[in-house]
C-alpha cells in the first residue's frame, strides 16, 4: 500500500491544489494524508473535491490551526476511524484482499504530547480500543487497574511509586534496583554454593557474565571470523560452545536423561545454567566412573608424573631401592587402595609405625641383587 503524507501548511491555495494533483499523477498513492490543512467546513469540502478525491475523513482545523485530511479515490478501500483528536486520526484500513492496517495520522508528534485524559472516553471510562492499538495487552491490564483521571480526584502530581508514602527516598531506589538484579543474584548464589572445584565455579561465573572469549565475541572486538572452528556454519556463541556444538552435544547426549533433553536444548543461557545447578538431569555417571578407574592405573600415574616433571621447575630424580625407604614404599602401596584426591594423614597408620620403629632400632633389610 502506497501512502503519501504531506504537511501542507494550508490546503486552500490554487497552487497547492495543482501541486497535489501533479504529485497524485506521478506517485499514484492509495491514500493521501494532509496535515495542517488550515481550512475547514464547506471551504475544506470544496478543496477536497477540487483535488479529485471522492472519499475523505476530516479532522477539522480549529480556525486556521491544524486540520488532518485522509483522502482516497479507490472505492475498495475501507477505512474505519478508531479515534480522533485535534492532533491525530487513528484508523483501521482494509483493502479489497481483506488485508488490514492500523494507521495513525498525526501532527507534531502528538502521541508525545498526549495526556492521559486523551485516552479516556466521554463517559469517563478508559478508551480500551484506542489503547490496544498503541500498547501491549499486559500494559493495558496495568492501566485498567487504575482509575481513569477525574477532575474530582484532584490535580496530577509526580509521585515515587516504590515508597509507601510516594515520596522519593534513596533507600527505596536502592531496593528497587537490587530487586532488578535478583535473577542474577540467584545464579551467583547457585554457583557459589555448588560443591565442585573452584576453577569450574570461576568458569561458570565468567560464562554467566558473558566474559568467555568465544569467536562471536572476538569478532565484535577484533572483526575475526565469528564461526565455530568445529562446525564452520554456526556462529560460536556461548551456548554453542558449551551446549549446542556437535562436540559438546555428543557428550551432553550421553549424560542428560532422555526425558530432559528437549528442555535442556531449548533453555536460554541463564535459565540453562540455573537448571543445570538445580535439577538432577544426569542419565548415569557410568562414563565418568570408568574414567576414575582408569585414572588409578599405574600407567596414568606415570603419565601424570612425567607431566609434572615437565612443568617449569627444577626436579631431581633419585633412585633408591624400596628397602632403602620402606616407609615411602608402604605409603605408595597404601595409596592405591584410597579414593582419588588429596589425603592428609594426621595420625600414624599402624603399618607405618612398625616400619619406623624397625628403622629406629636399626633393623637392616638387605636386598639381594643378582647380577647376570
Ligand atoms: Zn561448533
Amino acid at each position: 500500500m502506497k501512502i503519501m503524507m504531506w504537511n501542507i501548511r494550508g490546503a486552500a491555495s490554487k497552487s497547492t491544489i495543482r501541486t497535489l494533483k501533479e504529485l497524485q499523477n506521478q506517485k499514484k498513492p492509495d491514500l493521501t494524508i494532509l496535515v495542517e490543512t488550515k481550512c475547514s467546513g464547506n471551504k475544506g469540502r470544496e478543496v477536497i473535491k477540487a483535488m479529485g478525491f471522492n472519499h475523505a475523513i476530516v479532522e477539522e482545523a480549529v480556525g486556521f490551526v491544524g486540520g488532518i485530511w485522509i483522502l482516497w479515490k479507490n472505492d475498495d478501500l475501507k477505512i474505519k476511524v478508531m479515534s480522533t483528536h485535534k492532533q491525530f486520526v487513528h484508523m483501521k484500513i482494509e483493502n479489497n484482499q481483506r488485508r488490514t492496517w492500523s494507521l495513525m495520522a498525526e501532527i507534531n508528534a502528538s502521541l508525545l504530547n498526549m495526556k492521559v485524559a486523551d485516552a479516556v472516553l466521554e463517559n469517563g471510562e478508559w478508551n480500551l480500543e484506542f489503547l490496544r492499538e498503541l500498547i501491549p495487552e499486559d500494559k493495558i491490564l496495568k492501566i485498567t487497574a487504575c482509575h481513569p483521571p477525574k477532575e474530582s480526584l484532584g490535580e496530577d502530581k509526580i509521585m515515587w511509586s516504590p515508597s509507601e508514602d510516594r515520596n522519593f527516598t534513596v533507600a527505596s531506589a536502592y531496593k528497587t534496583l537490587s530487586q532488578a538484579n535478583e535473577n542474577q543474584d540467584q545464579t551467583w548464589n547457585l554457583i557459589w554454593k555448588w560443591k565442585g572445584p573452584q576453577r569450574i565455579k570461576c568458569f561458570m561465573w565468567l560464562a554467566t557474565q558473558n566474559k568467555l572469549m568465544t569467536s562471536e565475541r572476538r569478532q565484535k572486538i577484533f572483526g575475526a571470523n565469528p564461526n565455530c572452528h568445529r562446525c564452520p556454519n554456526n556462529p560460536e556463541t556461548l551456548l554453542h560452545t558449551l551446549r549446542d556444538c556437535t562436540e559438546a552435544s555428543r557428550i551432553w547426549r550421553q549424560l542428560v536423561k532422555p526425558s530432559h533433553i528437549t528442555t535442556f536444548y531449548r533453555a536460554p543461557f541463564e535459565t540453562w545454567i540455573r537448571w543445570n545447578l538445580t535439577v538432577e538431569i544426569g542419565a548415569n555417571a557410568q562414563p565418568w566412573l570408568k574414567r576414575e578407574e582408569r585414572d588409578n592405573h599405574p600407567e596414568t600415574i606415570i603419565r601424570s608424573i612425567s607431566q609434572l616433571i615437565q612443568r617449569d621447575w627444577n626436579v631431581k630424580l633419585c633412585h633408591t631401592y624400596r628397602e632403602g625407604n620402606k616407609s615411602a614404599d608402604w605409603l605408595a602401596k597404601e595409596s592405591l587402595q584410597a579414593c582419588l584426591g588429596f589425603h592428609f594423614i594426621d595420625t600414624m597408620p599402624t603399618g607405618l609405625r612398625n616400619i619406623i620403629d624397625d628403622d629406629a632400632r636399626g633393623v637392616s633389610l638387605p636386598r639381594f641383587i643378582i647380577d647376570f
